[in-house]
């Protein structure tokens, strides 16, 4: 299949837009990282999307929309918590969890009576979506289990030749995926943190709790409440370890280790100033929310580069640690080195 190239001229979203009405699928920019849409009304769609992707066809997707109005014939039910947590974060990079309506085909839910609905901030993602004129399901654009993709090259590398368009929006400003916060339940659940964090959730629903299941892997026979939790996620080909704590600790922990790993490439993924010696430094950033935006895509870099192991530092300064720690530790199959 011929993958085309697309910028943001009205144009040529109207024609992705078109693509998607007709069964296609098109990737495209949104604030958090590239989405893979295709009709979220459309069986036969979804399936090519979990077919693009290898994605497992257990795993469900979340339904893009591109006015609130949208939202309410999607689902069966909206609690008031639900209610004052789509005023305060939708559009935005946001992602909620309410009792589907009949709708949405189950290929979309894997069966789940409940559907994750997005509205995005991104001003090409909603003139995609307003003109596909139907909602759009759509996951990260990148091969399942690999990093997302937050640079238009990374959607080319992984996508080319198994969907029809790619719209070129220039680098996502967040970097990581959508929070998701699961409130088709008496207490909302935080499954995912992202740019909308923990606290700012917080002021709005005081009683949210956090899935445990963020910061550590699921145990063998563990069903967690969000099914992308059981899967390989964020996995570059090299080796991931995160060496976390005060940054003069880090540095000590990272040149022992280099010390030993002598004979192989390695890797280093700064939060500080720290310099090393005989291994390949990428920048992460200072901050917390510089670091989320950069994450994949250093990540995917280290790749390129023929790295093979890679010690990440981290230090939590702020509330977007926590989604930062969520990805990063996915990413080391949860090797963390606190120091
Ligand atoms: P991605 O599509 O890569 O952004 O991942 C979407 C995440 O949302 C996956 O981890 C899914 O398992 C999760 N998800 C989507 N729909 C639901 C749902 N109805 N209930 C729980 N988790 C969901
Ligand atoms: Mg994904």
């Amino acid at each position: 299949m011929e993958t085309k190239i697309f910028g943001t001229d009205d144009s040529l979203v109207a024609e992705a837009g078109r693509i998607i009405a007709r069964g296609g699928l098109v990737a495209f920019p949104t604030e958090t990282v590239y989405g893979l849409g295709g009709s979220a009304f459309c069986a036969e769609s979804v399936r090519k999307i979990y077919a693009a992707k290898g994605r497992p066809s257990d795993n469900p997707l979340i339904v893009h929309i591109a006015d609130i109005a949208e939202l309410e014939p999607l689902t069966a039910e909206i609690s008031d918590s639900a209610r004052a947590l789509i005023n305060a974060f939708m559009p935005g990079p946001f992602t909620i969890i309410l009792k589907k309506s009949g709708k949405i085909p189950n290929e979309v839910t894997a069966g789940m009576d409940t559907v994750a609905i997005r509205f995005p901030e991104n001003e090409t993602a909603r003139r995609l979506i307003k003109a596909a004129g139907v909602p759009v399901a759509a996951p990260s654009a990148n091969i399942s289990g690999k990093p997302s993709p937050t640079k238009v090259q990374h959607v080319i590398d992984d996508m080319t030749g198994r969907i029809d368009a790619i719209i070129d929006g220039g680098d996502c400003a967040v970097g990581v995926e959508s929070t998701i916060v699961d409130a088709s339940r008496e207490v909302p659940v935080l499954l995912r943190p992202g740019g909308i964090t923990y606290e700012m959730i917080r002021e709005i629903a005081p009683d949210t709790v956090v899935d445990p299941n963020i910061l550590q892997s699921l145990k063998a026979d563990e069903r967690p409440l969000c099914p992308g939790m059981k899967y390989k996620h964020y996995a570059p080909d090299a080796e991931v370890t995160v060496i976390e704590g005060d940054m003069g600790a880090v540095k000590a922990e990272i040149d022992k280790r280099l010390a030993e790993n002598a004979d192989k490439i390695c890797g280093v993924l700064t939060m500080s100033e720290n310099c090393y010696d005989s291994a390949v430094i990428l920048h992460g950033g200072i901050t917390n929310r510089e670091y989320a935006k950069n994450l994949f895509a250093c990540l995917r870099k280290f790749d390129e580069l023929g790295v093979q192991i890679v010690y990440a530092e981290f230090e939590s300064r702020d509330g977007y640690g926590l989604a930062i720690r969520n990805r990063l530790y996915k990413s080391a199959a949860q090797r963390v080195i606190r120091v």
